[in-house]
């Protein structure tokens, strides 16, 4: 078998997927994106190609190590990402080229279902639990929302009573059998994130994310000593080297994502890395269906796993959903708030290259939002 064309196709809201076709008609999907860099990413797909045509795709981990370190410089958002969607299509053709899922090829099923979570959004408490309850309604047992919108590194009093309120309000749409997890966004600064964060253990949020920036890494432990609710973080960590030094420092919950941090191959490992720290996977996942059937793949094999994140009904879908590219949106229902495993092929999601052919020749240029303080200054989004 050999690879014979790697395709790439700019989809709305904000992703980009790459089809990786082979000559003997199997043909695998991934999803290599940074978002508001899909652009960058596809560029780097297109130079990472060379080392992927006229290969045998099977020996998946032989391509990562050529595909991550061939080019001498390595790592980082961009590269890190191009490489993770790739990986992913070369799982799906191994799997597909078998007739079994990926998560066959990881070692087998340890789960039968994956629990997943959705975002809530809305800054006044009225609309934050109408929003929850429709997330409960939708068959959630687990929601995720931002401590504050634009808020100063150092938070003021009624910002920090304004951030404890809006989480008291979830709680009590929620109840006791129900979870919320707090996205910080690295927003205000570690002082700050010590001083809130015992604030809210009282009302028991399954985890708080990113309390301090990446680049702060080096504050990372004292902010978990300071921390009573337990500490998750990883979005923005490219491979287990970067997540080394988190686990060092305490966190209990790592969040590679499947589409950033070197797809399957890498997350993989840095999930049995976190379990020597004896943390759980909780894969960051705000995009499209292939990240997310990837993501669900390692959630099947992986036993330190905690929960999936997942974009349906996020406010970033604006002009397209997950489920307007695939073909069998059972793939990813969730009827008791949990995606349960299948044996289809690869990935486990069939793909509607027509609907993907489409949405490419519209295209994006998705970015994200660029906050200010009130005297002008930037302001973390
Ligand atoms: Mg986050």
């Amino acid at each position: 078998m050999k690879i014979t064309r790697i395709e790439t196709f700019l989809v709305p809201p904000r992703w980009l997927m790459c089809r990786v076709e082979t000559d003997e008609g199997v043909v695998g999907w991934g999803e290599p994106v940074v978002e508001g860099r899909a652009e960058t990413v596809r560029a780097a797909v297109g130079e990472l190609s060379d080392l992927l045509l006229g290969q045998d795709p099977r020996p998946v981990e032989h391509h990562w190590q050529r595909l991550t370190k061939a080019a001498f410089y390595r790592g980082g958002p961009v590269l890190s990402s191009a490489v993770a969607g790739l990986d992913q299509a070369l799982w799906d053709i191994a799997g597909k080229s078998l007739g079994v899922p990926v998560h066959r090829l990881l070692g087998g099923p340890v789960r039968d279902k994956v629990r997943v979570y959705g975002w809530v959004g809305g800054d006044d408490p009225a609309e934050l639990a109408d929003a929850v309850a429709a997330r409960v309604e939708s068959g959630l047992t687990a929601v995720k929302m931002n401590a504050a919108g634009v808020v100063g590194r150092s938070a003021t009093v009624r910002e920090i009573d304004a951030i404890v309120g809006r989480l008291a309000g979830v709680r009590e749409v929620l109840g006791p059998d129900r979870d919320v997890a707090v996205d910080f966004h690295g927003r205000f600064n570690a002082a700050t994130a010590r001083r809130v964060l015992p604030l809210l253990e009282p009302l028991r949020p399954m985890f708080a994310e990113e309390p301090v920036l990446p680049e702060y890494g080096h504050l990372l432990a004292d902010v978990v000593r300071s921390s009573p609710v337990p500490i998750a973080t990883g979005e923005r960590l490219f491979g287990r080297s970067e997540f080394l030094p988190a686990l060092q420092a305490g966190i209990a919950v790592a969040q590679p994502d499947l589409s950033h941090a070197g797809g399957i191959s890498e997350v993989r490992r840095i999930a049995s890395l976190a379990e020597t720290y004896d943390a759980l996977l909780a894969p960051h996942c705000p995009l499209g269906p292939l990240a997310l059937a990837a993501s669900l793949q390692v959630a099947f094999a992986t036993p330190n796993f905690l929960i999936q994140e997942q974009s349906m009904g996020i406010h970033y879908n604006r002009d397209a959903e997950l489920l307007d590219y695939v073909l069998d949106a059972d793939a990813f229902a969730f009827p008791d708030g949990h995606i349960h495993r299948t044996e289809a092929p690869g990935l486990g999601v069939e793909v509607d290259e027509d609907a993907v052919r489409r949405a490419d020749r519209t295209g994006h240029r998705w970015r994200p939002p660029v906050w200010s303080h009130d005297d002008g200054s930037f302001a973390e989004w």
